[in-house]
């Protein structure tokens, strides 16, 4: 993944140090020596993470990162704060300013890469999430109500899997005091029942477990289903960096060193709920907004685009099939009438009725779509053109038998509808012509007094469409 990273320190060559690690994995890298270069460089590049050394003089990392949290433009890029000492009043003063996560002084490769890489993804899905708002409109989110509030990562599901008591016991009491729901697990097979029963926002795995292998454990997290992209924290000591770069290959999102810090606990177990939780939210909007691309919102059947591009389909089939296709369009009568009598409520009421009625009519493999106001289309594959009239006129008695009932209206109101079929064997008509004949024959209908069936691929005779539609068979 490309990103850009602005690097802040007084001293140019712990610049140039960060410039070259993270140059040489492909970050695109920004630098700047003094506090008010960061904050110009932030504003007018748009880095997508910060790392902030904290000691420099003039304005100290602790006033830049206040200063960028405030500012509208760059509150939501994540900042990484470089400290020389492993003072804890540090880090607690770093995260009050907005810091949200740690490197100490030298930068250990793993650790720069594995909070880097972590805080990128992040700030990459909280701006997909930020232009999908935008464009779907569906939330009505602006800068002033910022999608990355600190609320995003309040009331965890954390699950913990580890052997030791003390520690667990340690790190459930720093979790709950912040907030979170802990679930205490101490062998594998019972971590991973748990994580199947309940969806989790984050696992926490020792690599040591009593007798059992930690990285084992997040492998089989990451092959498991339920468990695939829920972020995994592991634990271990300063020692261990041969099995952490073995984990962070196999999948594991971060990383803690014993002796365990509360801030950093707390910062890292911020950071990965806030990314599981993004990408639920884009999941869920992608899902959304594919539905939204089909669906009439009215009614919750197709639209009318999703209509056009199935019935080309079918219609190309024919070649293959040899089967004829016919299409349906059906228009209620006098429905302005129920508007203009009853309201617009009343109206919209009534058509999704229809679409409800008709919907429950229609044979599995038929498409029901809204056409256009109070005009529906049925698609149905492989029907000739008698069948097609049979489903029309089952779908005319379902809608004229039994009146619509409507909310703030006593008496229920009678619905009829006019209808027209046409079918098609010939590979090479267009949906348009198709749809055209069938309208041809709604029209027919309309004219005939509604109420009826009109076919525009009558038998020979004519007659069985000409007739009032009680002389189609098989209603
Ligand atoms: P006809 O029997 O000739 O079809 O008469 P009609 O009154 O149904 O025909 P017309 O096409 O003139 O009127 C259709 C009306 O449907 C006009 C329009 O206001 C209404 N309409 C279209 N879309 C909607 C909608 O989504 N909700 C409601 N309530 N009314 C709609
Ligand atoms: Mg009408
Ligand atoms: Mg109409």
């Amino acid at each position: 993944m490309t990103a850009r990273i602005l690097v802040v320190d007084d001293i140019p060559a712990n610049v140039r140090l960060l410039e070259a690690k993270l140059t040489a994995e492909y970050f695109e890298v920004l630098t700047a020596n003094d506090g008010f270069s960061a904050l110009e460089a932030a504003q007018a590049q748009a880095p997508d993470l910060i790392l902030l050394d904290v000691m420099m003089p003039g304005m100290d990392g602790f006033e830049v990162a206040r200063r960028l949290k405030t500012d509208i433009k760059t509150r939501h890029i994540p900042i990484v704060m470089i400290t020389a000492l492993t003072d804890t009043a540090d880090r607690v003063r770093g995260l009050e300013a907005g810091a949200d996560d740690f490197l100490s002084k030298p930068v250990n490769d793993i650790a720069l890469f594995a909070r880097v890489r972590s805080l990128t993804r992040l700030k990459v899905m909280m701006d997909e999430l930020r232009v999908r708002h935008a464009t779907t409109g569906q939330l009505d989110i602006t800068d002033e109500a910022p999608l990355d509030t600190e609320d995003d990562a309040r009331n965890g599901r954390i699950l913990l899997v580890e052997s030791e008591e003390l520690l667990a016991e340690k790190l459930t009491e720093y979790l709950s005091a912040a907030g979170h729901d802990i679930f205490r697990t101490t062998g594998a097979a019972e971590a991973l029942e748990r994580s199947r029963e309940q969806d989790m926002d984050l696992i926490i795995v020792s690599l040591h477990l009593a007798g059992e292998d930690g990285l084992r454990l997040c492998s089989q997290y990451r092959s498991q289903e339920e468990t695939r992209h829920v972020p995994i924290l592991l634990i271990l000591d300063e020692g261990d960096l041969e099995q952490l770069a073995k984990g962070l290959d196999l999948g594991v999102t971060d990383y803690l060193i014993r002796p365990i810090d509360q801030n950093e606990l707390l910062a890292r177990t911020r950071t990965q709920i806030r990314r599981r939780r993004y990408h639920d939210k884009l999941h869920e909007m992608l899902a959304k907004s594919v539905s939204l691309a089909y669906t009439d919102p009215l009614t919750g059947i197709y639209n009318r685009r999703y209509m056009n591009a199935h019935l080309d389909r079918k219609i190309m089939e024919i070649s293959d099939t040899q089967k004829p296709v016919s299409v349906l369009i059906f228009d209620i009568d006098h429905f302005k009438r129920v508007n203009d009598t009853y309201g617009h409520a009343a109206g919209d009421e009534v058509l999704k009725t229809v679409a409800e009625r008709v919907g429950d009519s229609i044979r599995d493999f038929d498409l029901l779509a809204r056409y256009g106001g109070e005009e529906f289309v049925v698609i149905m594959p492989s029907t000739p053109p008698d069948p097609a009239a049979m489903v029309a006129e089952r779908l005319r008695l379902r809608l004229a038998a039994q009146p619509f009932e409507i909310s703030g209206s006593d008496q229920a109101l009678p619905i009829t509808a006019s209808l027209g079929v046409a079918t098609t064997t010939d590979p090479t008509e267009t949906s348009q012509n198709l749809l055209g004949r069938a309208d041809a024959a709604l029209y027919a209908a309309k004219d005939a007094g509604r109420n009826r069936v009109r076919s525009a691929d009558a038998p020979e005779d004519g007659e069985a469409s000409a007739e009032p539609m009680n002389a189609v068979a098989g209603g």
